[in-house]
């Protein structure tokens, strides 16, 4: 038996590890689950699951929390230490599916307990990648990656001699706006925006999709999960969302993993790694047809080449980049600003960001509130 915790277990790619926690009562124990700010749905997987300790970043709902599960043995923790406290506490992996930077201090808590980490939090990576993969090599912890792209690199690379991979191929699906002009997307809205052709996904994710920023994010992801340069990287439009990502190796083979576009494959393999389980949907590439590739337009999808540039310039560049598009994709979502003043503010906020190259946990999260003011003064 695996003994799980589950950060963001309330969302999109936590509620499908929980189905699959479901589907292997024999494989898999729940021992703490955490989430931001929904008590409800949090003290019903708590009891389903029977599990020790829960948290909730937000202190009010925490404290509804407690009231809620009083009949229980159940610990009821809050605010980011009580999530930190619950991710270092005693189990075999942390899957962390928190969305965005909120996600960072718990892994590192849970790295510092010496668990394994599955992680979707791309965003830990993003704004603190040289820091956790000091602290992994430090405390000799593995990370394996759940984001779909970033499990079909690593299952590619599976038997490929070390030094071996010469470049990668990252597939990006387009979003709901592939083909359009900047003219086009003037006054798209939220509902448009949260179409997404081929993924069911969080609603900050799926506008990243819309922008393409999320296809920035995974590159500067790629970089620190794989040790490539920016440079090595190549992002390719796949309308189908059915090869996930592939290698280049030196020898110019180039190896892919394929699936139905279904998280549960990559977040099952971040659970079972080295091993295989059991399959969710087969793929049937006659029905599929025909696999197509097409370079990405970046100039109507800036993001894309501006996290590029962040990451090239290094230092805090990415975390202000990520940080304002936090920022800026709630306030899109809040009807606050259009959709392309998205990619407009996190450019300005990177812009301004106050860079240092040796930086600290407290220098991450100062970086990320001054891009974060940087968006609000600017609208
Ligand atoms: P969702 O918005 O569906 O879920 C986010 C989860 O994080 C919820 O459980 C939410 O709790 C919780 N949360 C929010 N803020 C905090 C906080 N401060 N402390 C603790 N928990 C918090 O997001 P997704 O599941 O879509 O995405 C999660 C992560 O996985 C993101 O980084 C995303 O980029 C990545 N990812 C997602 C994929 C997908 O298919 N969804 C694919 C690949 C990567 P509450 O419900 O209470 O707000």
């Amino acid at each position: 038996m695996k003994r799980l915790i589950i950060l963001g277990s309330t969302g999109s790619i936590g509620t499908q590890a929980l189905d699959i926690v479901r589907a292997n009562p024999d494989k898999y124990t729940v021992t703490a689950l955490a989430a931001g700010s929904n008590a409800e749905i949090l003290e019903k997987q708590a009891r389903e699951f029977d599990v020790k300790t829960v948290a909730l970043f937000n202190e009010k709902a925490a404290a509804d929390l407690k009231v809620r599960l009083a009949d229980t043995d159940v610990k009821v923790l809050s605010g980011e230490s009580g999530v930190c406290e619950l991710a270092a506490s005693d189990g075999d992996i942390v899957l962390n599916a928190i969305v965005g930077i909120a996600g960072l201090r718990p892994t590192l808590a849970a790295i510092d307990n010496g668990t394994t980490i599955a992680l979707a939090n791309k965003e830990t990576l993003v704004t603190g990648g040289e820091i956790v993969n000091r602290r992994l090599v430090e405390k000799g912890v593995k990370l394996l990656p759940v984001d779909s792209e970033h499990s079909a690199i690593f299952q590619s690379l599976q038997g490929a001699p070390e030094g071996s991979l010469k470049k990668i191929l990252l597939t990006a699906s387009g979003g709901p706006f592939f083909g359009k002009t900047r003219e086009q997307l003037q006054n798209v809205t939220v509902k448009e925006a949260l179409n997404h052709p081929n993924w069911s996904m969080g609603a900050k994710i799926t506008i990243d999709s819309a922008t393409l920023m999320n296809k920035g994010l995974e590159v500067i992801e790629a970089v620190h999960l794989f040790g490539v340069a920016a440079s090595q990287i190549e992002v390719l439009v796949h309308r189908q969302s059915i090869l996930h990502s592939a290698v280049e190796l030196s020898d110019g083979a180039v190896i892919a993993q394929l699936g139905t576009p279904d998280m549960k494959l990559p977040i099952q393999y971040a659970l079972t790694y080295p091993e295989r389980d059991k399959c969710f949907e087969s793929l049937d590439l006659l029905k599929v047809g025909t696999l197509t590739f097409e370079k990405p337009d970046t100039d109507t999808f800036r993001l894309l080449p501006l996290c590029v540039e962040a990451i090239n310039r290094g230092g805090l560049y990415p975390t202000a980049i990520n940080g304002a598009n936090e920022e800026s994709v709630k306030l899109f979502l809040e009807g606050k600003i259009k959709f392309l003043q998205i990619a407009e503010l996190n450019e300005k906020a990177m812009n301004a960001c106050c860079n240092k190259r040796e930086f600290t946990i407290e220098d991450i999260f100062a970086a990320d509130k001054a891009a974060r003011r940087v968006v609000r003064e600017a609208i």
